[in-house]
């Protein structure tokens, strides 16, 4: 029977406590992963999302740190390989937003927003490199979103965070391809986490949201969570420098 593996390879997934990033660290878990769960602020969620896995019968641990500090990157690949030995993928999944138009936005709120979505995803591909180039084998994924498209998402400064990401992936693509390493995108939109709540936090407004979306339904965090454990499996092996959009064909149906 085909099936998704990835027993004996290690994941490290930023931004793992809640949402679309504890989704993946769970599946990746139950597809044989070690897993890195890596957290800010979370950490009774990120303890708790590990005791569901070993439960399951996987291996994870708990990582602290912001993804928007180069030390704290640096200290959490130094613990994921203290653990594990190794890093073979990654996944930028760690992301904030807020939702204000360019007239409220304070100048300021623009560079924090980068700092997490786009300079977090920077730091941590080159933390994990040195895990990865000597065995010319890797996996990176980052989580943008449709709003590097559309605009949506937010407002001006997470749109631009998200496009600012894809740009960066193709370029990792085309430089570390050659190196064994391949880099992709997943965009997702409208998928039921906190951070869609914080965005539309009425119930009208969610189904005003469903009626936007030709499948009829928002999605949901395994969505992402099982296409991310395809591409990170060698059964993705051939795919490269895409961004993948993952909407129920909202965007552009
Ligand atoms: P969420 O429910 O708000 O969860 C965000 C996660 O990111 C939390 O685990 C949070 O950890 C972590 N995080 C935030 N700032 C961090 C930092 N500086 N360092 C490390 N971790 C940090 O969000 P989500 O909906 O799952 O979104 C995940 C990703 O998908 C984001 O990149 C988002 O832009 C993208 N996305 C989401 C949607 C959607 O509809 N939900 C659509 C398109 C794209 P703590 O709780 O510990 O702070």
């Amino acid at each position: 029977m085909l099936a998704i593996d990835l027993a004996s390879k290690v994941a490290l997934i930023t931004g793992a406590s809640r949402g679309i990033g504890r989704s993946i660290a769970l599946t990746f878990a139950q597809c044989g992963a070690k897993v890195a769960v890596n957290y800010a602020q979370s950490e009774a969620d990120a303890r708790s999302l590990v005791q569901e896995i070993e439960t399951l019968g996987g291996e994870a641990f708990p990582v602290q740190g912001s993804v928007s500090e180069p030390a704290e990157v640096r200290r959490i690949c130094e613990q994921v390989g203290q653990k594990y030995g190794k890093i073979d993928i990654l996944v930028n999944n760690a992301g904030i937003t807020s939702r204000k138009g360019i007239e409220e936005l304070a100048y300021g709120e623009l560079e924090k927003t980068m700092q997490v979505n786009l300079l977090g995803a920077f730091y941590s591909v080159k933390e994990v490199l040195p895990f990865m180039l000597p065995t010319q084998s890797g996996v990176i994924i980052n989580i943008a979103s449709t709003g590097a498209y559309t605009g949506g998402g937010g407002g001006p400064h997470y749109a631009a965070s998200k496009s600012a990401l894809i740009g960066f992936t193709r370029n990792l693509a085309r430089s570390l391809g050659p190196k064994g390493i391949r880099t992709n995108v997943l965009a997702p939109t409208l998928i039921v986490t906190d951070f869609l709540k914080s965005l539309y936090p009425s119930p009208e407004d969610q189904h005003k949201l469903i009626l936007q979306v030709p499948l009829r339904r928002l999605g949901y965090p395994e969505d992402v969570a099982y296409l991310a454990a395809f591409l990170a499996s060698d059964l993705g092996s051939f795919i490269n420098g895409q961004v993948i959009i993952l909407d129920g064909g909202r965007t552009y149906a």
